[in-house]
Formats: structure tokens, C-alpha cells, sequence
């Protein structure tokens, strides 16, 4: 595995020395044990970076989409040739197992980067509307806060749009994935990224995260974490009225209607809400399934539960990996109490370590009946591998289960009949609803109603998000030669 420096950032197109000497511990969450030390970083790194971007804005923002386009293509050709150091990288830092790393994070990359670039290759930067013509050109400078759980699936999320539209970027990633950061900032290095448009400095949020989000001369804060940190974003980017996306935290109902192939359903959803040992914005963590059905589907849930390994995050046949660090390690854990103590039963798992697994931040795959929507393990995001089932009577009070949230990222409805299935999907509160779980697409918004958030990643709606729309009124063909710039359009 290449193992990137930790102790420099990537600025105006080159690795340097941060300008204090502050560090941080990074901790193999399966282990327990040190891998290396962060240099962490300051306003004062902050601002050298935007400043790098901001002067390499005029010419990037000017640029012609097609360069744009093949700069992302070496990337995407670097990246596949590094994929197991990425693979390795996120084991390492974030707990992931290193088969998921491999199947499950590494591949987000192309996935992602894959889907831009069809819609590069239809997507018209000027069009017209009568006379006038609407020009879409890149936002500016753009600040990206990043977090640890899908860390390079967020990072492309982000730069490979902001770059597609001409925008300049600082990139600040979760400190506890920094690693998988720092070797993609080199992928886009060593794909010739010009001096400037990609920065990278590393740190927490409260210093490096909240300097980014306040900076005077940030166009635009694109920011992915907890609702909290989020609001603390939107707060700092204010006074300069930037424009803030925010895709923050989720709950997401499954509802499994009567005529579901249980057998099916069931099981598929044990698995969804505890892939990524259940450090998913976007997984299935309340199930809300018939009252008549309830013991039949508590049986499935627990048969699907009782098969997935925990282990090691070398060992290949590991399903379930740690949680990330110590402090969500025991956040989980207490919120698994507070399920117990609040009244819900529990039918496997619980608080107590996986046998023989004495080191790691592992915790067993818990699942709970008998739940409530008042309970704290119906309401928080636990962020870690945690079922609760609730149940209905008739199909109202499953739509209304669903919804009573805070949150509305997305949903998921089973159903034998489309029909049925389309209805509910229509009454829940999300931004992505998933039918008889589908495959992923990349090419579909994704982003969160109520408090999960405001804006779209993915495909189209992601590049959106780093552009603005000028209208340019009384717009009539020019007769003369085409200014170099029409020449440009796509
Ligand atoms: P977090 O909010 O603690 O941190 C996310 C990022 O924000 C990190 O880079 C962190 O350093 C930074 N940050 C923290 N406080 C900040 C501040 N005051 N100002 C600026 N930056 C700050 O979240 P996390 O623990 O890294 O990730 C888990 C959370 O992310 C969960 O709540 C999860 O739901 C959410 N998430 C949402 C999505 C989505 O697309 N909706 C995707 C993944 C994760």
C-alpha cells in the first residue's frame, strides 16, 4: 500500500508544512491501537488555501468543459490503479472490513466520477429560452467539509462536481479519514489538476471546519456530517451569505406492506440497516412492519442477524467491522441501554462486547422490538449496527410511523403490487424513496427533506449544486464570428 505523508497538506499545487504543529492520534479502530500521527491544521492554513483557489478561479471557472472532463478521466484511471491503497487506507482508519473496502467503499469512486461524466456529455452550460439566454457558470470557490463514515464516496461527491463546473475548492475531510483524503488529492496531483484549483488541509471542525465555513472570499459551503455541526455550518457561512448544502443525518422507515415476500424483505433489510456496521446516513433503521406479522418477522430479523461475522478487518470473510472510534463506540452502546431502559425488547445483540473480541470499537448487531416513536432509539440516529422494528395496525399508521421524524433523507417501501408500493412512496417524507430495494443509482438525487438537509448530490443535481444560473436577457444570435467563448459551449 502507498501510505500517504500525514504531515503536510496539498495547497496551490503542492504538499506543504502546515503553519502550526499540532497533531493528531489516528487510531486503527480495530486494534485499538496507533497508526500514525495528523498534522492538524489552523485558520492560517485555511486561508493560504482559499487564497490558492480564489486566484486560480478566473482561469478554471473560464476553462473549457472538455479539459475539465479529461483531467476527470485521469483521475478515475489513477484511482482504479490505486484502489487496494484506498481499499487499505479506509480499513485502516475507519474500521471498514477489508472485503466491504474493497466491494462496498472503493468502487463509490467510479461509480460516482462514472455518472458525472454521461451527464458532461449532454449537458449544455448556455442555453436558450426565448431570448435569453441561460448561462450556468461554476459558483467560485468552494469549501468541502467532509465526513468519516463513506470517506472517499463524500469526498467524490464533492470535488469531482465542484471540478466538473469549473468551481475551485478547499477540501477539509473528517480527521479520522484522512488518510483515503490525502491519497486522493494526490491522485488528482498526479492527473495534473492545475496549481490551485484543489486544496486540501486537515483538521477538526470546530477550528479548520469552522474557518472554511466563515471565510469571506468561500462562494459556497458544501458540508456532510451531523445535523449539528451542520446548523454550526450554515451559522458561520451566514454573515457572508454564502450558499450552504447540507446533507446531514437520517432515520429511515422500511415499511414492509402485507403482501411483501417476507422471507425476502426481511432479511435484505437486517442487512441494509447493518451494512457499514451501521455508520450509514442513508440505511434502514426502523423497520415498520405488520402487528399480526411481528413474530414471524422478529424470527427472520434474528436468523439474518445470527449469520453475519464480526471480526477482524484484515480476515476477507469479516462482514461487520468496528465502529470508528471510541467516543461513537460508547455513544452506541449507551443508546443501546436507553432502549432496553426505555421499554423495547431486545432480541439480539445488546450493550455487552462480541465474544473474543476484546479490542476493537465492535459492537454486536442489536435488534429491538417492540418499539416506540417516542423512544430515544426510534428518534436519534445511533450511527452504528442497530435495528428497531415497530408496528402497524393499517396502512395510515405505517405511513404516519414513517414520517414521524425529524429527518427525511429517504425511505423504503415493500410491496408485491407496484401499485401499492408507488402509493406509499408517494405519502413519505424523503428524497429518495427506495421500492422492493432497488440497485443503486448514481445518476439520482440524493439529499434530505426536514432536517436532513438542503440540496442534491449525484449526477445531474450534484453538478447543480456548484453552479449558478445567469440569465442573459435580449440575448439574440450573434451574427458575427463566435466570440471564443461561444465556441466553448457544449
Ligand atoms: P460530524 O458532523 O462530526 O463531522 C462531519 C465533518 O464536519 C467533519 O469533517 C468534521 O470535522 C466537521 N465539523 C464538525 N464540526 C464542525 C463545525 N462546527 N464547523 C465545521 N465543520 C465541522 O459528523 P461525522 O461524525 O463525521 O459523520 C457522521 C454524521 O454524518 C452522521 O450524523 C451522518 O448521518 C452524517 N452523514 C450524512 C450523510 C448525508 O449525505 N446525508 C452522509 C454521511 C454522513
Amino acid at each position: 500500500m502507498t501510505f500517504p505523508d500525514l504531515t503536510k497538506f496539498y495547497i496551490d499545487g503542492a504538499w506543504v508544512e502546515p503553519a502550526k504543529t499540532a497533531t493528531f492520534a489516528l487510531i486503527d479502530p480495530a486494534t485499538e491501537e496507533e497508526f500514525g500521527q495528523l498534522a492538524i491544521g489552523s485558520a492560517e492554513d485555511v486561508d493560504r488555501a482559499v487564497r490558492a483557489a480564489h486566484r486560480a478561479l478566473p482561469a478554471f471557472r473560464d476553462s473549457d468543459p472538455a479539459e475539465r472532463v479529461a483531467l476527470l478521466r485521469r483521475a478515475l484511471k489513477l484511482y482504479e490503479e490505486r484502489s487496494e491503497s484506498f481499499a487499505e487506507a479506509m480499513r485502516q482508519e475507519m474500521g471498514s472490513p477489508i472485503t466491504f473496502s474493497r466491494q462496498g467503499q472503493v468502487p463509490r469512486g467510479p461509480l460516482h466520477i462514472n455518472a458525472l461524466l454521461e451527464v458532461m456529455e449532454t449537458f449544455a452550460f448556455e442555453k436558450d429560452r426565448g431570448t435569453t439566454r441561460l448561462r450556468h457558470e461554476a459558483v467560485g470557490v468552494c469549501g468541502l467539509i467532509t465526513p468519516w463514515n463513506w470517506p472517499i464516496n463524500q469526498v467524490v461527491v464533492k470535488v469531482a462536481p465542484a471540478l466538473a463546473a469549473g468551481c475551485t475548492m478547499v477540501l477539509k475531510p473528517s480527521e479520522f479519514s484522512a488518510t483515503s483524503a490525502l491519497l486522493f488529492a494526490q491522485v488528482l496531483h498526479d492527473a495534473g489538476v492545475p496549481a490551485g484549483v484543489f486544496n486540501l488541509v486537515n483538521g477538526d471542525g470546530p477550528n479548520v471546519g469552522a474557518a472554511i465555513a466563515s471565510h469571506p472570499l468561500v462562494d459556497m459551503v458544501s458540508f456532510t456530517g451531523s445535523t449539528g455541526a451542520g446548523i454550526r455550518v450554515a451559522e458561520a457561512a451566514a454573515p457572508t451569505v454564502k450558499r450552504v448544502a447540507q446533507e446531514l443525518g437520517g432515520k429511515l422507515a422500511n415499511i414492509l406492506l402485507e403482501d411483501a415476500d417476507f422471507a425476502t424483505a426481511v432479511p435484505k433489510g437486517v442487512a441494509a440497516c447493518f451494512t457499514n456496521s451501521g455508520q450509514s446516513c442513508s440505511i434502514p433503521t426502523r423497520m415498520i412492519v405488520p402487528r399480526s406479522r411481528l413474530d414471524e418477522v422478529v424470527g427472520l430479523a434474528v436468523a439474518r442477524a445470527q449469520q453475519i461475522r464480526l471480526g477482524p478487518t484484515t480476515d476477507p470473510k469479516t462482514d461487520l467491522g468496528p465502529l470508528v472510534n471510541r467516543a461513537q463506540f460508547d455513544r452506541v452502546r449507551r443508546l443501546i441501554q436507553s432502549g432496553i431502559d426505555e421499554g423495547a425488547t431486545l432480541c439480539c445483540g445488546g450493550p455487552n462486547r462480541p465474544e473474543g473480541l476484546e479490542r476493537g470499537f465492535y459492537v454486536r448487531p442489536t435488534i429491538f422490538t417492540g418499539v416506540t416513536p417516542e423512544m430515544t432509539i426510534a428518534r436519534e440516529e445511533i450511527f452504528g449496527p442497530v435495528l428497531s422494528i415497530l408496528s402497524y395496525e393499517d396502512e395510515d399508521e405505517a405511513v404516519a410511523l414513517a414520517n414521524s421524524s425529524d429527518y427525511g433523507l429517504a425511505a423504503y417501501v415493500q410491496s408485491a403490487s407496484q401499485e401499492r408500493a408507488q402509493a406509499v412512496a408517494r405519502r413519505l417524507v424523503g428524497g429518495q424513496v427506495h421500492i422492493n430495494y432497488p440497485p443503486a443509482d448514481f445518476h439520482a438525487p440524493f439529499g434530505g427533506f426536514r432536517q436532513s438537509g438542503n440540496g442534491r448530490e449525484w449526477g445531474e443535481a450534484g453538478l447543480h449544486e456548484y453552479l449558478e444560473v445567469k440569465a442573459m436577457i435580449g440575448y439574440r444570435p450573434a451574427t458575427a464570428q463566435q466570440t471564443p467563448e461561444q465556441k466553448k459551449i457544449r
